[in-house]
């Protein structure tokens, strides 16, 4: 009998990181950075508004209301080929290049249009209501009506002159090239697992591919005569829906993995030359079922014969029985058959295998720290019970049931196994327990 502390340093003792691959940006999600993103231009790469409005010159608008002359306008991918001199300013657009010979962004809120640079619109601007608007003004309010503020219409000409109502300080409203990173900045470091914003990042930098650790290959297997997959047709006498497959292919997949899926029978002869095949071609085999201690029946022992493959028994419950290995190059985790016990394997064995292959530190998941919230079962004798427990409104930890390793119902509910180590009472309300998070 094995601890399982002991078995998963051992898994980890014999398994290492993927090498490195360049992957195009919308396949990185969940992968492990190898090396650091570097940013391929400024960002931003030139001066632009951080609004829309008028660019102007600071000293032209210290007294306000102030006329300038519209000379131009510079809106997204457009710049304006104008530079501003005094008086003058140009229409801007969030985004947009920074116009030459202005050092200030006045708000678009903070302006008026006017027909000419004595225009009577400018007389009102302080009392405008919806009714004494002037005709220019109604025109652009009919498209934000919960505000005063004409928005800026780009398809429009713009006005020939601009009143100026409110000013920013000198320099406002426009963010600098470099600002953010500047050409050759880490922006990601290595080791980072890149989440939808890194690949953003990367993307605004210039990048199209990253170079990150593979994602392991890993085969699901399941064997037994009895197991028919879901949909296939109604269940026979002794025949049972397949699951094992579907939720550990779920699993390895919601860890990055690229995962096949297969079914033996429990033959082994056919058994072993799957595995060889799926051998050539993955670097985790997850077969489940045919390693209990039924003799002849476990067809998974007789199939591996001559490999270097162990039959271990974990002192847990449930999946006190494993297997573990190689066929060929391959690593093999022969799983147990019961459901709720091949979860278990998962989550204590294979998790920090791929973990490790991915290049995702530290390998063994941190335990979670929590208080039992009920009083909670114990095995006497030798065994550490895996409880499948979730938090309750308080925060405690409680058994979500379905004590039996074939009732997938208790584990599919629970958000962690509570590591309950051997003794003859159950564990107290209130005791500390140490809890391996679930599915993830
Ligand atoms: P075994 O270790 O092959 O004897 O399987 C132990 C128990 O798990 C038996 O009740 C099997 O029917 C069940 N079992 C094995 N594999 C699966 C599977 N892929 N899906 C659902 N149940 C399974
Ligand atoms: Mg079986």
């Amino acid at each position: 009998m094995i601890q399982f502390d002991q078995l998963q340093q051992q898994v980890l003792a014999v398994v290492q990181a993927n090498p490195p691959k360049n992957l195009v940006l919308r396949d990185c999600v969940g992968a492990v950075l190898a090396e650091p993103i570097l940013a391929t231009v400024d960002l931003p790469p030139f001066d632009n508004s951080a609004m829309d409005g008028y660019a102007v010159r600071a000293a032209d608008v210290t007294n306000l209301p102030v006329t300038l002359r519209v000379v131009g306008v510079s809106s997204a991918g457009h710049p304006a080929d104008c530079t501003i001199g005094t008086a003058e300013a140009a229409r801007i657009l969030t985004g947009a290049v920074m116009v030459q010979g202005a050092d200030t962004v006045v708000r678009v809120e903070d302006t008026q249009p006017a027909a000419s640079p004595h225009s009577p619109d400018t007389q009102s601007l302080d009392t405008q209501s919806p009714d004494t608007q002037s005709p220019d003004t109604q025109s652009l309010d009919t498209h934000s009506p919960d505000t005063h503020s004409p928005e800026m219409q780009i398809s429009e000409a713009p006005s020939e002159f601009v009143v100026i109502t409110a000013a920013p300080a000198p320099g406002a409203n426009i963010r600098r090239a470099g600002e953010a990173a500047r050409t050759g900045d880490e922006l990601v470091a290595a080791g980072t697992v890149l989440n939808p914003g890194h690949l953003g990042l990367a993307a605004s930098a210039g990048c199209s591919e990253l170079s990150v650790i593979q994602r392991p290959r890993v085969a699901v297997l399941s064997t037994g005569d009895e197991l028919l997959p879901p949909g296939a047709g109604q269940l026979e006498p002794g025949q049972i829906f397949e699951s094992n497959s579907t939720v550990l292919a779920a699993l390895a997949r919601s860890m990055g993995c690229e995962v096949t899926t297969h079914h033996c029978m429990d033959d082994a002869a056919s058994l072993r030359t799957l595995l060889m095949e799926l051998a050539g071609s993955h670097q985790l085999i997850l077969s489940s079922g045919g390693v209990s201690m039924g003799g002849e029946y476990d067809s998974m022992r007789q199939a591996v014969a001559g490999f270097d493959v162990e039959f271990l028994k974990i002192a847990i419950r449930p999946a006190k029985p494993m297997a573990f290995g190689r066929i060929e190059e391959s690593i093999l985790f022969g799983l147990p058959g019961n459901p709720v016990s091949s979860v278990v394997a998962f989550e204590l064995f294979v998790r920090p295998a791929i973990r490790q292959i991915s290049g995702l530190a530290p390998a063994l998941p941190p335990l979670i720290h929590g208080v039992a919230g009920e009083q909670l079962p114990r095995i006497a004798g030798e065994f550490t019970y895996m409880l499948s427990t979730r938090q309750d409104s308080q925060g405690s930890w409680v058994s979500t049931g379905g004590f039996g390793s074939h009732v997938l119902g208790g584990i599919a509910h629970a958000q962690a196994l509570a590591v309950i180590p051997p003794g003859p009472e159950p564990v107290a309300k209130g005791s500390d327990l140490h809890l391996i998070p679930l599915w993830s």
